[in-house]
C-alpha cells in the first residue's frame, strides 16, 4: 500500500528566499509530516501514511534544503497516486463488469460514479437518480477491497436496503471475509490516529 520513493540529495534551491515558518507552496497544514532521522546520511524518501504524506529527511539538513526537496518528494508520491487511481469512467465499466459476472439479472447501470471525500461510508448509492460516491479512501486500495464496495453500492442500484436479496447477491462476492478484513483495518488504524477526544468519545460509547 505504501509508496517509497527515495531520491540522492540534490538540491534545487527554489524555496529558499521563503521566509521562516512561512507555508510550503501546494501544501495544507498537517498533510506533510517532515521526520528527522538521524540514521539517514542523505537519502531522502516519501510515503503515504492515511490521510498524510510523511517525509523522511536526514537529521542534519538544512532548513533551506528542506524546503526545496519536501515539495518535489510531495508532488512525486501525488504524481505517483494519480497514475495508480482508477478514473471514474473505469469505476463505471468495473462495476458493469461485475455485474455481468456477479450479478447478471441486476441489469440497471449507475448514471454516474464519482470520487468523494467521504470519512464516515467507503460508498452511496442513491436509487432515484442512479449515482454511486465511493470514498477517495480507497484510491491505491487492494483490487478486492476496491471491486468489493463497487459491487455493494452496485446491488443497490436494484435493492435499497441491507434486506435479505440484498445479502443473498452481494455473498457472491468471492472474497468478501478479505475486503472486509482490509476495510476494517483500515477503519480501526485510522480511528487509532484520531485525535485524542475524538478516541476518547469512541472509546466511552461502546
Ligand atoms: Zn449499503
Amino acid at each position: 500500500m505504501d509508496s517509497m520513493l527515495s531520491g540522492e540529495g540534490e538540491f534545487d534551491s527554489r524555496f529558499e528566499d521563503l521566509a521562516d515558518g512561512s507555508t510550503l507552496p501546494g501544501i495544507s497544514e498537517g498533510e506533510i509530516i517532515v521526520i528527522r532521522s538521524k540514521r539517514r546520511k542523505k537519502n531522502i524518501s516519501a510515503y503515504r501514511q492515511g490521510g498524510r504524506i510523511v517525509v523522511s529527511i536526514p537529521a542534519r539538513m538544512s532548513k533551506a534544503d528542506e524546503r526545496a526537496m519536501v515539495p518535489e518528494m510531495v508532488a512525486k508520491i501525488r504524481a505517483q497516486e494519480a497514475a495508480n487511481t482508477m478514473s471514474e469512467t473505469a469505476l463505471a465499466e468495473r462495476i458493469g463488469e461485475l455485474l455481468v459476472e456477479l450479478a447478471p439479472e441486476i441489469t440497471l447501470r449507475p448514471s454516474t460514479v464519482t470520487w468523494r471525500g467521504m470519512r464516515e461510508r467507503w460508498g452511496s448509492c442513491t436509487g432515484v437518480d442512479r449515482t454511486i460516491r465511493i470514498s477517495d479512501r480507497l484510491k491505491g486500495a487492494p483490487d478486492y477491497a476496491l471491486d468489493y464496495v463497487l459491487f455493494h453500492e452496485a446491488i443497490h442500484l436494484q435493492y435499497f436496503d441491507h434486506g435479505a436479496e440484498f445479502k443473498e447477491l452481494l455473498a457472491r462476492f468471492p472474497k468478501a471475509e478479505l475486503a472486509t478484513a482490509y476495510l476494517d483495518g483500515y477503519e480501526a488504524a485510522e480511528t487509532a490516529l484520531a485525535a485524542p477526544e475524538a478516541l476518547k468519545k469512541l472509546l466511552s460509547s461502546q
